[in-house]
């Protein structure tokens, strides 16, 4: 288990479950969490209004291309209408941010708090806090930089 004090002196714990998920324990009473944003509903309607257009933006790009601002005109380059359409998910939080810090944000490598190369996944509200869901290896399912012996990973590198 690691400790860690913020700069209010909060005490937090981190510390590694059997799944190789990391349990973050603490005082989360002021805690600012973010839901990332949802294009799901406004790229369904793009596609709708484009139909008949053979170059169509991906979803990955609608990402971008939606927020778009052209500064001359004062106007969203696709319109405001998509925009509009991008609403919060409820379901899946992008950051967790205890006032005093630390802030752990999805895509984080943990090395700072003594987890190499485990990168943050997802977050899991539970009783005492947070379960940071990490990046497992898609072969054997093994978080951080390490892989089982059978790992095909793993032979791999010894073949190299
Ligand atoms: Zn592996």
């Amino acid at each position: 288990m690691r400790k860690y004090l913020n700069r209010y002196g909060d005490k937090f714990t981190f510390s590694l479950d059997e799944n190789g998920d990391i349990l973050w324990e603490g005082n989360f009473e002021y805690c600012t969490i973010t839901m990332p944003n949802d294009y799901r509903e406004a790229h369904r309607v793009y596609l709708l209004d484009n139909c008949f257009s053979d170059h169509c933006l991906s979803f990955e790009d609608f990402k971008n291309a939606i927020h778009e601002y052209d500064d001359v005109k004062k106007e969203y380059k696709m319109g405001l209408k998509y925009v509009k359409l991008v609403t919060s998910r409820t379901d899946k939080i992008d950051c967790v941010d205890p006032s005093g810090g630390p802030y752990i944000g999805v895509g984080a490598n943990m090395q700072t708090f003594g987890f190499k190369d485990f990168i943050v996944e997802d977050f899991e509200r539970i009783k005492t806090g947070y379960k940071i869901i990490t990046k497992k290896c898609e072969y054997c399912g093994k978080a951080g930089e390490t892989h089982k012996m059978s790992c095909p990973t793993q032979k791999i590198q010894i073949n190299l």
